[in-house]
């Protein structure tokens, strides 16, 4: 029987769990794995439900709840390739799943919590797919599926965050800057009529210090949302390629942002350029999308017109003559 303090701590390990945002699938997921609910083989051979307790999956040692979402030598790879990337190849023996999961609950924040819950759903499914279906997910799509329902969560912190800022100080229509640590990229795309487009891309920090801009164009006569697309691509390879591990991602197509949480169930060429951006959003250790007025991504749409007007570059911690008006409009009406 458990006494009164052994229930409340119970209680409290799971508060934060279902406190966070994360899909309520997840969530039960983890639940069932930490209270033994969950249908690995070394379960059911015990119930005398079948008699291999062998993992399906490496055919090697007793599936159990460790192995099937740790310890495992095809699950393993997974862990260590995600953003979070936690080695989990030579797990001791008294590695308790429970035992770091509660410590997550307790000193992981939103992000991490969010990324442990979502790559256990996807490593689960994966299992499953192959258990039922004899259908092999490779690492990087089962990275993919994890991500896909992680920015879901994190677009609602995001806007949420957003939200609160408006109200806070009544407006929407200036550039903010981003956390100390993090560095917010303003990205847009220019579409005159004609067979070419512009992109422009922005980094700044906690300071609202210029760390990099970059003008880019494409010969190319295309539909504003799937330039924006384009745009918000080369602007998070460009980032990666910078070495800004640390994003917040703003532009002011409001498609993009709804493509971007709905790309799984569109058949399209946007959709496909969402999903690329998607997948090398999981590059980054933080990431956040969020959707701003025009006005506060001027920055971006000037760089994307100079693009056009003027030429190509990639600039570090400089910008082009003519942008500090921009820039300057900024500081005025904060
Ligand atoms: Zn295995």
């Amino acid at each position: 029987m458990a006494d009164y303090h052994t229930v409340e701590k119970r209680i409290k390990l799971w508060t934060p769990l279902w406190k966070s945002k994360s899909l309520p699938r997840c969530k039960e997921l983890l639940w069932r794995a930490c209270n033994d609910v969950l249908p690995v083989r070394a379960a059911l051979a015990h119930r005398g439900i079948v008699e291999d307790a062998i993992c399906p999956l490496c055919g090697e040692e007793c599936e159990t709840v460790n192995h099937a979402f740790f310890a495992c030598t095809e699950v393993a790879p997974i862990w260590f390739s995600s953003p979070l990337s936690l080695d989990f190849r030579n797990v001791p023996p008294s590695f308790s799943l429970k035992q770091w999961l509660s410590q997550v609950l307790k000193e992981g924040d939103e992000w991490f919590i969010d990324s442990v819950l979502t790559l256990l759903w996807a490593i689960w499914e994966r299992r499953n797919r192959w258990c039922f279906d004899q259908q092999w997910y490779p690492y990087d799509f089962v990275l993919r599926r994890a991500a896909s329902m992680a920015t879901v969560s994190l677009l609602a912190m995001d806007n949420e965050a957003t939200r609160t800022d408006q109200l806070r100080d009544g407006r929407r229509d200036r550039w903010r800057a981003p956390q100390p640590g993090t560095i917010k990229i303003n990205v847009d795309a220019a579409v005159p009529a004609g067979s070419v487009m512009g992109y422009g891309y922005i980094a700044r920090n906690s300071l609202g210090q210029v760390l990099a801009t970059a003008a880019s164009k494409w010969p190319m006569a295309t539909s504003v949302a799937l330039a924006e697309a384009m745009a918000l691509r080369w602007a998070l390879q460009l980032s990666l390629e910078l070495g800004f591990f640390n994003v917040e991602v703003e532009l002011d197509s409001k498609l993009v942002i709804d493509s971007w949480r709905n790309h799984q169930q569109q058949a399209s060429y946007l959709a496909l350029v969402i999903s690329d951006s998607v997948f090398i959003s999981q590059s980054f250790y933080r990431f956040s999308i969020a959707h701003v007025l025009r006005a506060s991504n001027m920055a971006a749409d000037f760089l994307a017109k100079f693009a056009l007007s003027s030429y190509c570059f990639v600039g570090i911690e400089e910008y082009p003559v003519g942008l500090e008006t921009v820039l300057s409009s900024y500081l005025v009406s904060s």
